[in-house]
């Protein structure tokens, strides 16, 4: 009998491995609320090209600039913690954000799309208007079946409060906190991002709270735990 087990057991196991590696999403924290997600043909980047060490908040190494042809830069808002127009030719992306936003760069670094939703690629993009500041969105993504959430700089509970099934929730310390366990009603998964430098977050039950340059697991069936 164990001799029939153990080649089955390996066909199921490189059977897994398999369909996982197909649809492998990697996402590591820049600094900031800057996530850089990637499935290995497509590079999306939140918050970034943002000023390094702008208002206290987290620096990057400067090689963190490198060029990503093709790339999607989805800004949530142009506060310099956010988001540096005059860096976008370095990263190499094209900006999906907010019209007011968007008009920060030319014509040629900008994405085409409504202010609203956008879809390329097996990518779907929505922007959710959320207070802060003019031209603040926060936003949720949907790619490969997996649908992610960022909140950007927002105060605001009520639009993440009418949101279900988030795969992942990209989300402040102080949004995480008013939130209280409710974030349960509305994501799998909490990760905290957007820390200030040597700040210390006060973990609660389900927070993934990524250091800098951690990379954070998306593979669809991730449980994250
Ligand atoms: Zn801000």
């Amino acid at each position: 009998m164990r001799r029939w087990l153990i080649p089955l057991t390996s066909i199921l196991l490189t059977t897994t491995s398999v369909s996982v590696a197909a649809q492998s999403l990697e996402a590591r924290l820049i600094g900031n609320a800057a996530i850089e997600i990637s499935d290995g043909t497509t590079t999306l980047m939140t918050d970034f090209p943002y000023e390094s060490g702008a208002f206290g908040y987290l620096p990057y190494p400067p090689e963190t600039l490198t060029s990503r042809p093709g790339s999607i830069c989805l800004i949530t808002h142009s506060h310099a913690d956010h988001f540096a127009p005059a860096l976008v030719e370095r990263v190499g992306c094209r900006v999906l954000a907010a019209p007011s936003v968007q008009s920060l760069v030319p014509a040629a670094q900008r994405l085409q799309w409504d202010g609203r939703r956008f879809e390329a690629d097996g990518l779907r993009i929505e922007a959710i208007p959320t207070a802060h500041m003019e031209g603040h969105n926060s936003y949720r993504v949907e790619w490969h079946h997996r649908v992610f959430y960022f909140t950007g700089d927002t105060e605001s509970t009520v639009e993440l409060l009418e949101q279900r099934e988030l795969d992942v929730l990209f989300i402040t310390p102080w949004l995480a906190d008013r939130m209280g366990d409710r974030w349960e009603e509305v994501a799998r998964r909490l990760v905290i991002y957007h820390r200030a430098p040597g700040q210390s977050v006060a973990s609660k039950p389900g927070w993934e709270i990524p250091d800098l340059g951690d990379v954070i697991d998306l593979t669809p069936g991730d449980s994250g735990q």
